[in-house]
C-alpha cells in the first residue's frame, strides 16, 4: 500500500485568494495528495500569501516563518509571491515561490519536492472541485486582475490586467456548485461590474445558445438558479442599474458590496477612483427607490495623503446621507510600489486613527439605526453554524455576507441544521447583529 502524501495549506487574504487555494487543493487532490490540518502531519506546507498592504505582507511573512519553524518544507504562492527577493531575504529556506493564480507553478513545485505516488484509487475529486468554505456557500470568481489604476493599490501590478472568464464556464461552474449543495453563491473579482469588457463581451455557448459575456447577462442567468446570489466588488457604473429590478424581484440578493473608499471629489481624484461621488449618491437614491430593501456594504480609507478636515467631514456627511449599511474602514497605509506614496502631505498617524474612530462611530450609528428597522420583520435566513454551547444557531440574512457582516442569532436549535434556510422573526438588534426566533410556515413562533 502506498503511503499518503500530506499537504498543509495556510490560506491568507481575501476571498479571491481563497478561490485560488481551492483550485490548488482540487488539482492536488485529483493527483492523489491528501491534506493535513496541522504542521506536524504535513509532508510539505503551501502558504498562499497576501501582499495587499504592508500589514498583510507582514502577516504573510510571519506565517511563512511559522511554517518553516514548525514544518520546514514550505512553498509560497499568492500576492506576496511577486516579491520573491523580499521573501528570500527573510526566509532563505523557502523551497519555491510563485505569484497569484499561478496554480501550475505551485503544482510543479509540489511534484518536485513531494513527487506524487501513482495510485489508481486516489483520483477521486468531486466534479465541483474542493472547497474551503462550508458546503452551503461558495465563492465564484468571474475574472482575474483589474484595468483600473487606483493610486493606493498595487493589485494590477500583482494580478495583472482584467481577464474575464467566458460566461458559459462561469455558469456551468455555478450549476456544478449548486448540484453539490451550494445555496448561496458569492460572486467575486477585483472589479465585478467590469466583467467582459476586456474580451469585448465575447459570446460563448451555454447549452447550445450563444451568450455575451456581459454583467447583465451574467446576473440574468444566475438569477435563474433559484438560490441566493450575492455580488461583491461592484463599482457604481451606470450598467449596474440593470440588476436592481432582479433584486426587487428577489432573484438576486438585495445587497451590493461597493468599495467607495472616499467621497470627497478632491481625494477621489487623487485616488484615481473610477467613480464620481455626486452621481453616485443620486444612483444610490435611485437604487433604493427600485429596491427599498437594498443593503449596501462599503470600505473607506481615512488619512489618505492630502485629506483635510474638510474632506473628511465631507466623507462623513456623504456616508450619513447615503446611509451605507455596512462599513469597513482602513487607515491609509503606503504600500510599496503604489503611486500614492509620491503624494505630498502625508497625514499624521494620530489624525488617521482619530478619523478612523470618528468614521466607525458614524458607521455604528447608521448600522444600529438600520438594523433596528428590521425588528418585528419575518425574514429568511441561511444557517451557518449551530452553537450547541449556547443553544442557538448562527445565521445570516440576505443583508449579511459571510465573515464581513453581522449575523443573526436564532434562539434554540430544535429542528435547525447547518445549511438550512429558515424563516425567523427578528426580535432584537444591537449595533451590528440581530436576534430572532424561528417561525413555522404559518408564521407562528
Ligand atoms: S479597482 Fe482600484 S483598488 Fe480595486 S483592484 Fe483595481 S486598482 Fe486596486
Amino acid at each position: 500500500m502506498t503511503k499518503s502524501l500530506n499537504i498543509g495549506l495556510v490560506s491568507l487574504g481575501c476571498p479571491k485568494a481563497l478561490v485560488d487555494s481551492e483550485h490548488i487543493i482540487t488539482s492536488l487532490r485529483a493527483q492523489g495528495y491528501s491534506f493535513s490540518a496541522d504542521y506536524a502531519g504535513a509532508d510539505i506546507v503551501i502558504v498562499n500569501s497576501c501582499g495587499f498592504i504592508n500589514s498583510a505582507k507582514a502577516e504573510s511573512l510571519e506565517a511563512i516563518g511559522e511554517a518553516i519553524d514548525k514544518n520546514g518544507k514550505v512553498i509560497v504562492t499568492g500576492c506576496l509571491g511577486v516579491e520573491e527577493q523580499l521573501i528570500r531575504s527573510i526566509h532563505p529556506k523557502v523551497l519555491a515561490i510563485s505569484g497569484p493564480h499561478q496554480y501550475e507553478e505551485v503544482i510543479r513545485a509540489v511534484h518536485k519536492y513531494l513527487p506524487p505516488e501513482p495510485n489508481p484509487f486516489t483520483n477521486l475529486v468531486p466534479q465541483q472541485g474542493l472547497k474551503l468554505t462550508p458546503k452551503h456557500y461558495s465563492y465564484l470568481k468571474i475574472s482575474e486582475g483589474c484595468n483600473n489604476s487606483c493610486s493606493f493599490c498595487i493589485i494590477p501590478n500583482i494580478r495583472g490586467p482584467l481577464k474575464s472568464r467566458p460566461i458559459a464556464s462561469i455558469l456551468y461552474e455555478a450549476e456544478r456548485l449548486v448540484k453539490a449543495g451550494t445555496k448561496e453563491l458569492l460572486i467575486i473579482s477585483q472589479d465585478t461590474g467590469a466583467y467582459g469588457m476586456d474580451i469585448k463581451y465575447a459570446k460563448s455557448k451555454y447549452y447550445g445558445k450563444e451568450i455575451e459575456a456581459k454583467f447583465s447577462e451574467l446576473a440574468n442567468y444566475l438569477a435563474k438558479l433559484n438560490i441566493w446570489v450575492r455580488f461583491h466588488y461592484i463599482y457604481p457604473y451606470p450598467h449596474i442599474d440593470a440588476i436592481l429590478p432582479l433584486m426587487a424581484d428577489s432573484k438576486i440578493l438585495p445587497y451590493l458590496d461597493i468599495p467607495f473608499q472616499h467621497a470627497s471629489p478632491k481625494i477621489l481624484k487623487s485616488m484615481r477612483r473610477p467613480a464620481n461621488q455626486e452621481k453616485t449618491l443620486n444612483r444610490i437614491k435611485k437604487w433604493r427607490k427600485i429596491c427599498p430593501d437594498l443593503a449596501i456594504r462599503s470600505t473607506f480609507i481615512v488619512g489618505f495623503p492630502g485629506e483635510s478636515e474638510e474632506d473628511f467631514e465631507f466623507l462623513l456627511d456623504w456616508i450619513k446621507e447615503a446611509e451605507i449599511d455596512r462599513i469597513g474602514c482602513f487607515e491609509y497605509e503606503p504600500v510599496d510600489g503604489a503611486k500614492a506614496n509620491q503624494l505630498g502631505n502625508q497625514i499624521d498617524p494620530k489624525i488617521k486613527s482619530e478619523r478612523y474612530e470618528r468614521l466607525m462611530q458614524v458607521a455604528q450609528d447608521i448600522s444600529a439605526k438600520r438594523l433596528a428597522l428590521r425588528v418585528g420583520q419575518v425574514t429568511e435566513l441561511l444557517v451557518d453554524k449551530i452553537d450547541f454551547a449556547n443553544n442557538r444557531a448562527i445565521a445570516r440574512s440576505k443583508w449579511d455576507a459571510p465573515d464581513i457582516d453581522g449575523v443573526v442569532y436564532i434562539e434554540g436549535i430544535k429542528s435547525i441544521k447547518e445549511g438550512d434556510f429558515c424563516q425567523v422573526k427578528i426580535t432584537a438588534s444591537d449595533n451590528y447583529d440581530l436576534w430572532g426566533i424561528k417561525v413555522k410556515n404559518n408564521g407562528q413562533t
